[in-house]
């Protein structure tokens, strides 16, 4: 079995699966291209000299800005993460398939049925407050999904937790195309998720695994 490990310094920005206008009109291409190509892009590449700063502060044993590099993983680190994840996450609207076998499977166990589940993703990923996320999470030691709010992203919400579907209530997600209309946007979002990514997840996470983020 070949594994790969993300050395410090080597993670890239990970190809958008699909042209900047193939999620419109729900997100607009100008949004997608600064949201993908400036605001991720700038994530990897801070994630990149974060570790790389910590490479060098362990080689001479200096860690007097630890802190602020250790912000830097985490927030950069976080956001390459969650924004690789949101891509795939999405495909043009009417290709996305419907939720597979395992995820109705999980949905209606923890949730009671999918009508409850898609009711508290709205309502809980409307409610962030501030800056953040709504995230569907696979937990391998309790075995069951959980919905989560992530205030802004650097912050640790519950350990160990995998995502498997991401909405990203940032403003810089919606704002151009929604202003302050968040539950709107987040509501024609839905149109977008890709359940046949969500299953592949799903399945990954049963055995502790996610796919493979560069
Ligand atoms: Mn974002």
């Amino acid at each position: 079995m070949t594994e790969t490990v993300i050395m410090p310094g080597q993670h890239r920005l990970p190809p958008l699966p699909y042209p900047y206008d193939a999620l419109e009109p729900v997100i607009s291409a100008e949004t997608l291209r600064i949201h993908y190509d400036r605001l991720h892009r700038a994530y990897v590449e801070r994630l990149n000299r974060a570790e790389m700063a910590m490479v060098e502060a362990r080689r001479r044993n200096n860690y007097e800005f630890v802190k602020y590099w250790e912000n830097q993983l985490a927030f950069n680190g976080s956001g390459h993460i969650l924004h690789s994840i949101f891509w795939t996450n999405m495909a043009p609207a009417g290709t996305g398939g419907q939720p597979g076998l395992a995820t109705s499977a999980q949905i209606n166990l923890y949730f009671g049925d999918f009508s409850n589940f898609k009711e508290q993703f709205i309502n809980a990923t409307e409610k962030v407050e501030g800056s953040g996320w709504g995230i569907l999470v696979w937990h391998p030691s309790w075995r069951r999904l959980e919905l989560l709010q992530c205030e802004k992203h650097q912050n640790l919400t519950q350990w160990a937790g995998i995502p498997i579907l991401v909405c990203d209530v940032w403003e810089h997600a919606y704002y151009l195309d929604y202003q302050n209309k968040r539950r709107e946007y987040i509501e024609k979002w839905w149109s977008l998720i890709n359940w046949d990514d969500v299953e592949r997840r799903l399945l990954l996470s049963f055995r502790g695994q996610a796919p493979i983020i560069l």
